[in-house]
């Protein structure tokens, strides 16, 4: 298997350099050269433990040629990165809500979605680090809109020959966000918070990845979803939810599945894209936005068009503007000459619109909406008190979205829970009508209202002592990224 840039069909990398670049050098993301001999064993699924299900995918979508070439070595980074991380033994339990079902992606050490990618990454980078006998040591280069940064910093803490730095925005993540990153202790993270918003962030790492001179005994490389080790591992919960659904009789094989997927990056919706190609029946996949809905949109009139206002909403995970991983749809869907010619429209004008047949093609498969914090509060009060499920605010998004689109639907639909309802406890409490202090109080306060489990990651997160202090302007990341490296490296 090769990758190829989102930008240039010719520009190919093995698996393992895509991975370790995490970006193309012409600024394009990485993409499986095709999926035609890449199919997942559907009969196979039932049989298959969560784990299993996760080799098979990264099998598939790297190949044996390159990485984890070694016999057992692709078990092993699974159980690396799963093997008592999660409570319980399954990274993507299904619950029954109604008539739908919510994939909860949020049993891990950091209480969201990411965790599931983010734990085996630096498994990895290790393999890849390995096979292409890179002595350098690696600084992982992260942007987050506040839980890219936990997920990220505790899948990489104290990994030998990885250094992390992870930016975020300074009044764009919540309390608990925010001291789940500053009172990281590994050894080789760093924690810096910037003046502006998660775009600012993201565009000031992406052109340090384009710009920056870095000495040779140091690498860059990115922990967020452009970087294609981060996608891959996320393919697997949408094969591991049909599997779920078919051992409860709940569908039979071939039945077509829906998914509804609450966006930012486009990265998690993208993986249930990627397990179509691999041979998952999927009938429809729903991107669900907030307030910043660009990518509604964008899925309603082929334009996208960042140039509006950027609003802080209740569900920050997914405040997002530019959406990194929908370039890579765009490859797929327009081919990489015209990818190309979006992306650089994008980056001068802010904006660019797909020809009509193009955006039909996509809207077979894809549908959106979106809901403001208003319907989001709602959705959770409502969905709390008729069922006694607790919601957070992503997730919430989510369940409003499928309500607009899919709930008379003739094929049954997965919910993706992005985030514990504890990450988010204020505004779950703001939701609930119920009053607390501060965030912190906020979260020993639903517990004692709804007894749903604090997860143990959040359980006296107050306590816990705040280890970075570093804010700077967006202007200033570059020169904070140097002063990281040089006192690093050397
Ligand atoms: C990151 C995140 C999202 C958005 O996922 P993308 O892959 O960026 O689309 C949604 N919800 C939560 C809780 C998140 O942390």
């Amino acid at each position: 298997m090769q990758y190829f840039s989102t930008r240039n069909k010719n520009m190919t990398k093995k698996p393992s350099e895509a991975i370790l670049q995490g970006i193309a050098d012409d600024g394009g993301l990485y993409m499986p050269e095709s999926f035609e001999n890449i199919t997942f064993p559907m009969e196979k699924l039932t049989e298959m433990t969560p784990k299993q299900i996760s080799e098979t995918v990264l099998s598939l979508l790297f190949g044996r040629d390159d990485m984890f070439k070694e016999e057992g070595s692709l078990e092993k980074a699974v159980s690396l990165a799963y093997d008592g991380k999660f409570d319980g033994e399954d990274y993507a339990p299904l619950s029954r809500v109604g008539d739908a079902f919510v994939c909860e992606l949020y049993h891990g050490p950091t209480c969201a979605f990411k965790d599931v990618a983010l734990q085996l990454l630096p498994r990895l980078l290790a393999e890849a680090k390995k096979v292409n006998d890179v002595k350098e040591k690696i600084v992982i280069l992260t942007a987050t809109s506040g839980d890219t940064g936990s997920a990220a910093l505790s899948g990489f803490s104290d990994v030998d020959g990885v250094g992390i730095i992870v930016f975020y925005p300074k009044d764009g993540v919540s309390a608990v966000q925010e001291r789940q990153m500053t009172s990281c202790r590994g050894k080789n993270t760093c924690v810096c918070a910037i003046e502006g918003n998660f775009d600012d962030a993201q565009s000031g790492v992406k052109s340090i990845f384009a710009t920056m001179e870095v000495p040779e005994s140091v690498r860059l490389s990115s922990a967020n979803s452009i970087n294609i080790g981060r996608l891959a591992p996320q393919v697997a919960y949408y094969f591991k939810s049909y599997g779920d659904l078919l051992k409860a009789g709940e569908i039979a094989m071939g039945d077509l599945l829906n998914f509804v997927v609450p966006t930012g990056n486009f990265g998690d919706i993208l993986a249930g894209y990627f397990a179509m190609q691999m041979g998952l029946p999927v009938g429809k996949l729903i991107c669900a936005s907030n307030r910043n809905s660009v990518l509604y949109d964008f899925f309603e009139t082929g334009t996208y068009d960042r140039n509006r206002d950027f609003h802080v909403t209740k569900s920050p995970s997914m405040d997002i503007l530019i959406s990194s991983n929908l370039e890579r749809l765009l490859a797929m869907a327009c081919g990489t000459e015209a990818c190309a010619a979006y992306m650089k429209e994008l980056k001068e004008t802010g904006k660019y619109s797909l020809k009509k047949e193009e955006l039909a093609a996509i809207r077979e498969v894809f549908d959106a909406g979106y809901a403001d914090d208003k319907a989001t509060f709602e959705t959770i009060n409502r969905i709390y008190r008729e069922y006694g499920y607790l919601m957070d605010t992503h997730t919430a998004v989510a369940w409003h979205v499928y309500e607009k689109t899919l709930a008379k639907d003739k094929n049954k639909t997965v919910v993706l829970s992005t985030a514990s309802a504890y990450k988010f406890a204020s505004s779950v409490m703001t939701a609930l009508e119920a009053s607390y202090a501060d965030d912190f109080d906020a979260l020993e306060k639903l517990y004692a209202l709804t007894g749903v489990q604090i997860p143990s990651a959040l359980d006296g997160i107050r306590e816990k002592e705040i280890v970075h202090h570093n804010t700077v302007a967006k202007d200033d990341m570059a020169e904070f990224v140097m002063n990281f490296i040089g006192k690093d490296a050397v």
